[in-house]
């Protein structure tokens, strides 16, 4: 029985590190989860039905109940949700993992005794500590990206508070796990303790910088899991846990990168930039219209047309509608390219997923660093539903919470059309002195709707 268990260990694991390869192509990303799911279902019933201990059948039937109950929802919740909602489940999901390790912390507290190992009591607590951040950091995070929690809460020297906040947790743990102490009373105060730096954590977040703390949130989703494999001696709990904990974590790095910042800044606090001032309406200039029949007529005489996707596009569904513009234009002689910023949207490779579901050939797809010099030799610059990604504040405003990040460039180029509905903000809740550029024109609508006016202007051309 034990060989058969650790060849379906096995099996399972390298099912996750396939998978995980897989998914790193959007051509391949579906054949990688089906893989991993059948994987993470081996493993799931080699560890129900195989594993050692003399089982009471009504726990079988709890499982089985469990499983049941979980599944349907999970299923349920998947088919459902819109691809515009898919972070906020990203987020939510995160929370449940971080929940089931502190769960399991908590169980395990009770066993602990003066006489445990100290690195068995080590693992229980960072078990519940790291669970609890992950659960209530994310449910924060979710909030935030469902619009929620709108504004960014920062109490006075939130940073100092932040890191004392933690160093005492830390401090309080070692000491727990030194005097070997499993009072359950402890457990739920190291509970509570974990919950409220979780808020306090994520809750400061603001502007740009939120795509940062969601993927550390899923690379701590990954070590909660692999602290639960080391505390029951489950090695594909334990790999599965590594791999999401190390691919989360290489997320954070790039996604820190994109941002301008450091990890250690992510970490120890000192990100999120300036609080952004309610009501601030800067004399920016005026604004110019356009027309989807100037647009189109503009883009048809064009030789280098850049498109620039965000949030928008997903919001709209225009992918569809963005790619048979660009094949117009392509059978028209125009070079169009896309230009893909490393956070637009609202989960990482959101651009990406979006356009490879309307098959966008994905070799026009332009990453941030190699598009930016390119936007000197375009024509037109179509901006549908980006805005953070764009705006020059990022390189012009201290001030503003996202300056220093690094945006796509395209005031370089010879003309710029925004596709948006209104002058509203993106996520950053900032004003964008891209919109009053002279050589911007606005093109106000839906996108999916402001799309298909110009698609059709197109043919008639
Ligand atoms: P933004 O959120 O900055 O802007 C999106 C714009 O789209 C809005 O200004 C909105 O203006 C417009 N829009 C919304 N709906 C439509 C529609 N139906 N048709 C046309 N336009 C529409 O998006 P960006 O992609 O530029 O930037 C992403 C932001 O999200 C960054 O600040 C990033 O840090 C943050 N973020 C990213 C995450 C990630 O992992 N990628 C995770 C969390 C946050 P209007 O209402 O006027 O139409």
């Amino acid at each position: 029985m034990d060989i058969l268990l650790s060849i379906i260990y096995l099996v399972a694991t390298v099912t996750f590190i396939v998978g995980l390869k897989l998914l790193g192509h959007p051509e391949t990303a579906k054949k990688g989860n089906s893989t991993a799911a059948l994987g993470m279902g081996l493993a799931i019933l080699g560890a129900i039905f195989l594993s050692k201990e003399n089982v009471p059948n009504i726990i079988y039937i709890l499982i089985a109940l469990a499983l049941l109950i979980g599944g349907v929802i999970g299923w349920l919740i998947a088919i459902k949700v819109e691809m515009t909602k898919m972070p906020e489940l990203v987020s939510l999901f995160n929370g449940f993992g971080g929940a089931s390790a502190a769960l399991i912390g908590l169980v395990e507290f009770g066993n602990i005794t003066t006489s445990s190992e100290a690195t068995i009591v080590a693992t229980i607590i960072s078990g519940v500590v790291i669970g609890a951040i992950t659960f209530s950091g994310s449910l924060v995070a979710w909030g935030k990206l469902n619009g929620t929690l709108k504004s960014v809460v920062k109490l006075p020297q939130y940073n100092i508070i932040n890191n004392l906040f933690i160093i005492g947790i830390i401090a309080f743990s070692a000491y727990l796990v030194i005097a070997g102490i499993g009072n359950p009373v402890i457990a739920y105060a190291l509970l509570a303790l974990g919950l409220v730096y979780g808020v306090l954590f994520v809750l400061p977040i603001g502007g740009a910088d939120m795509p940062v703390v969601i993927s550390l949130l899923n690379s701590l989703t990954g070590i909660a899991a692999a602290i639960t494999g080391v505390l029951y001696d489950n090695k594909v709990m334990l790999v599965g846990g590594i791999l999401v904990g190390s691919a989360g974590i290489i997320l954070t790095v790039a996604m820190c990168k994109a941002m301008n910042r450091t990890l250690g800044s992510v970490i120890f606090g000192n990100f999120g930039g300036a609080v952004v001032a309610e009501g601030v309406n800067k004399t920016l200039g005026t604004i110019t219209n356009t027309t989807p029949s100037d647009s189109a007529i503009m883009m048809n005489y064009a030789t280098n047309v850049i498109i620039v996707p965000g949030y928008g596009l997903a919001v709209a569904q225009a992918q569809h509608v963005i790619h048979e513009l660009e094949e117009l234009l392509t059978k028209k002689g125009v070079n169009v390219k896309y230009a893909i910023h490393p956070v637009a949207g609202r989960m990482p490779g959101h651009m990406n997923v979006l356009l490879a579901e309307s098959n966008v050939d994905y070799s026009l797809l332009v990453e941030m660093d190699d598009i930016n010099p390119q936007f000197n030799n375009a024509d037109v610059v179509l901006v549908v539903g980006a805005n953070d990604v764009v705006n020059p504040a990022a390189h012009n405003d201290p001030a503003s919470p996202i300056f220093g990040m690094p945006i796509l460039d395209v005031e370089n180029a010879k003309h710029i059309i925004v596709n948006k509905r209104s002058m509203n903000a993106g996520y950053a809740g900032i004003e964008n002195e891209l919109f009053y550029n002279s050589k911007t024109t606005m093109l106000f609508g839906d996108a999916k709707a402001a799309l298909t006016e110009l698609v059709s202007e197109l043919k008639g051309m």
